[in-house]
Order: structure tokens, then sequence, then C-alpha cells
């Protein structure tokens, strides 16, 4: 599905990644965890195409094309999501003409044909039950007025709308009661498929309680300097991140 080798990128000539190599096969669910700080949103950024990010190095290939060669509108089209860490509100956009515009764009692209309005709400209100919002959300402005869990829900609601073939989840996570957390887990279990891959980025054990990840890597000082399964993010939880630090120490 994506292979990044040897990523370096830079923010205003501060490096933040100094060679990540991550391959993520179709149907695999990877974990990203890491303190604050540590370049976990800026690899999110950077896979989508966010500008101000400078590639010093390295290479990206997503389904086989060069994805640092392409606009952030041709990756969401070939099949690239983010949900933000922290989602914008766009006052004086309607949610559900945002969705779907953006689900009409990727079909487009597609060569399938547009939805039009009935066929779209229809769609639209099954993907709600989902995520647990009411039909309200979608005819108000994207994420204006909407509390944390609501936003992060409404992330979730895009994603299962636009149907992406990589999710990118940065800290879909953080912030939500056990409630939420619950209904964004499910949310992305509903969606998980032997075609479909996710990077979950999140600081807390917590989320993967309720989802079974493949793979879980710690990113630290910009790059990847632990890999494992589920074991090693409850030893995160449990002992935290120093002593990867100290063996890390040990081994140079
Ligand atoms: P994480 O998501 O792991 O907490 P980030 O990727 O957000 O970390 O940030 C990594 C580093 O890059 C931080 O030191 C942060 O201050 C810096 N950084 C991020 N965005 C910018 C920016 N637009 N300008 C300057 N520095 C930035
Ligand atoms: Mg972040």
């Amino acid at each position: 599905m994506i292979k990044i080798e040897n990523l370096n990128v830079s923010i205003e000539n501060k490096e933040i990644l100094k060679g990540i190599n991550l391959e993520v096969k179709s149907g695999e669910l990877h974990v990203i965890m890491g303190r604050n700080g540590t370049g976990k949103s800026t690899l999110a950024n950077v896979l989508v195409g966010k500008d101000k990010y400078k590639v010093t190095n390295g290479t990206v290939s997503f389904n086989g094309e060069n994805l640092l060669d392409m606009s952030p509108e041709d990756r969401a089209c070939a099949g690239l999501f983010l949900s933000f860490q922290y989602p914008v509100a766009i006052p004086g956009v309607n949610n559900m003409y945002f969705l779907k515009a953006a689900v009409n764009a990727v079909r487009k692209s597609r060569g399938e044909e547009e939805i039009d309005a009935v066929d779209f709400l229809s769609m639209i209100r099954e993907k709600l039950k989902i995520v647990a919002l009411d039909e309200s959300f979608i005819h108000r402005p994207v994420n204006d007025g909407f509390s944390g869990g609501e936003k992060k829900r409404n992330e979730i609601l895009q994603m299962i709308a636009l149907e992406p073939k990589l999710s990118i989840l940065d800290e879909t996570d953080s912030g939500l009661d056990i409630d939420a957390l619950k209904i964004v887990a499910q949310g992305v279990n509903d969606y998980r498929s032997p075609d479909r891959s996710f990077i979950l980025i999140t600081h807390y054990q917590r989320i993967l309680n309720y989802m079974q990840p493949d793979f879980v890597h710690v990113l630290m000082n910009g790059r990847i300097v632990k890999s494992g399964t589920m074991e090693l993010a409850k030893e995160l939880e449990e002992k935290g991140y120093s002593w990867i630090e100290e063996e890390m120490v040990e081994i140079t």
C-alpha cells in the first residue's frame, strides 16, 4: 500500500524527520506512538501533501505511484485520507455540502457518476448512525461549534464517506471520553478490510484495547526507533519512553 524509505523532512530549516522507513501493506493497521514533538503529525502532514514541509531526502510510493510528486487533491483521489489532530471549523460552509463535494470529487476521479443530493443524504444517514451523530450535524457548518468529541467523530464520518484505501488517524482518540472513544474505535473496526490500511497515531494505549493493531512503532527524535506488536504498546503505557532511550544508548 505505502512504502516510505529514508524520509527526511524539515520545516523552516529545522530537521524534523531524519530517515523514516515504514511499509504498510494492504489490510494492515500500524500504530505510531511517541512523545509530543517527535514528528508524528509532521509525518502525517507530509504524506497528505501539506505545504511548508520540505522533503530533503527519501521516497514514498503509494500503490506504486510516487506520492511526493502528487498534489494533495490527487493524493486524496488516489485513496489517501488524514483525520486531523486538530480539525478546523469552517464557518459558513455546510457540512453536507462539503462532504458531498469531496465524495463527488473522489468518485469523479474514479470514473464513477456523481451522487445526487437525495442519494447522498440516504447514504450519509446510514453513516451518521455508525459515528452516533444525529442528522443536525450535517446541516451545520463544518465543525463549527462542535465539541472535541463531535469533531473527531465528524472526521471518522468523512473517512467512511470518502472510502479511502489508506487512512491516517492523527490522535483521533485524544481528548475523547470513553463512549466517544469506543465509537471511534468501532468506526475504524467496521471500516477495516483486506484492501484498506491504517496508520494510527496515538499517545495512549487505551484505544488499542478496542482494536487489533498489526504493528506498533515508536517515533523518537525523527526516527522509528523500535517496532513491535501490541505488547510494545502495553510496555510503553506501563513504563513510558525513557527505557527505549536507555536501550538506544546501550546500542550506540
Ligand atoms: P508530534 O505530532 O509528534 O507532537 P509534530 O510533528 O507536531 O510532533 O512536531 C514536531 C516538531 O516540529 C516540533 O518541534 C514542532 O514544534 C515543529 N513544528 C511543527 N510544525 C512547525 C511549523 N509550522 N514551524 C516550525 N516548527 C514546526
Ligand atoms: Mg501531533
